[in-house]
């Protein structure tokens, strides 16, 4: 059972789906069924909704942030979008590593690293998203992968791990395929997370840093990988299109259960 002081976080990232209008819809479903919540909840809709959907929740307990950021300011940067143009539409919070950048896109750490510092230092809180491959994870490199993506990318982007950096382990293999990492799985790969930043930055650090688990999590196995110690909450995929299966998740994630 997770017994830290980690408040728990559940973040849904609605990738390329929705328009702004039904962004806006399940947005204030998800908003008015979890006021009494005892989680942190952020949605990232598409760049297209997420000023809608910001505005939508404003002065609500639900943090709005995008699926991604670029680490300029303003400028000739076609098709990207910055933290100062975040924070300007009141929108606080972005993910940068998910695996679909990273595998579909091609965004290396070094990129990801930049990223992640700029919209820290803007303000804004990150999601860095950290996961090994099918083959990567039978090869035996799971960990070895793991402990590259934190030592070259959160802790360059975040040396001291401020409060506002969070980090996400999403195993490729489970996102968005129905293959959910067992808790004993998703645990390992979360205790060596943590003895990262223990051993790199402190135990304090490390013990304060909110570690989600992301990977086909919906309401029937969220209760099981939030017992475990190092799980601090879910960035949830598919199961956050649908307020119904949303809520679950944040109902089974309460602290208080
Ligand atoms: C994700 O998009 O980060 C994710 C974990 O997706 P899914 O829950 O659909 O596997």
């Amino acid at each position: 059972m997770n017994t830290s002081d980690r408040k728990p976080l559940i973040a849904g990232n609605w990738k390329l789906n929705l328009s702004s209008k039904k962004a806006c819809e399940l947005a204030r479903a998800i908003a008015d069924g979890s006021a009494e919540s005892q989680c942190d909840i952020a949605l990232f809709p598409t760049y297209l909704a997420a000023t809608a959907v910001a505005e939508e929740l404003k002065g609500s307990h639900v943090r709005v942030g995008v699926q991604d950021v670029y680490d300029a300011e303003w400028g000739a940067y076609t098709g990207e979008i910055s933290p100062a143009a975040c924070l300007a539409e009141g929108i606080g919070w972005a993910i940068v590593g998910h695996s679909e950048r990273r595998h579909i896109i091609g965004e290396q750490e070094e990129l990801l690293v930049k990223k992640a510092r700029a919209a820290l230092e803007a303000g804004m809180t990150v999601i860095y998203c950290v996961g090994e491959t099918e083959t990567e994870r039978e090869q035996g490199r799971t960990f070895e992968v793991l402990s590259c993506q934190v030592r070259d990318g959160v802790l360059k982007a975040a040396p001291d791990i401020p409060a506002d950096i969070i980090v996400a382990y999403e195993p490729v293999w489970a996102i968005g395929t129905g293959k959910t990492a067992t808790p004993e799985i998703a645990q390992q790969a979360h205790e060596h997370i943590r003895g990262l930043v223990s051993k790199h930055v402190s135990q304090q650090k490390a013990e304060l840093l909110r570690i989600l688990y992301g990977g086909s999590a919906k309401p029937a196995n969220i209760a099981g990988l939030m017992e475990k110690k190092d799980i601090d909450g879910g960035l949830v995929g598919g199961a956050s299109l649908d307020a119904e299966s949303f809520l679950e998740i944040i109902r089974y994630s309460r602290s208080d259960l």
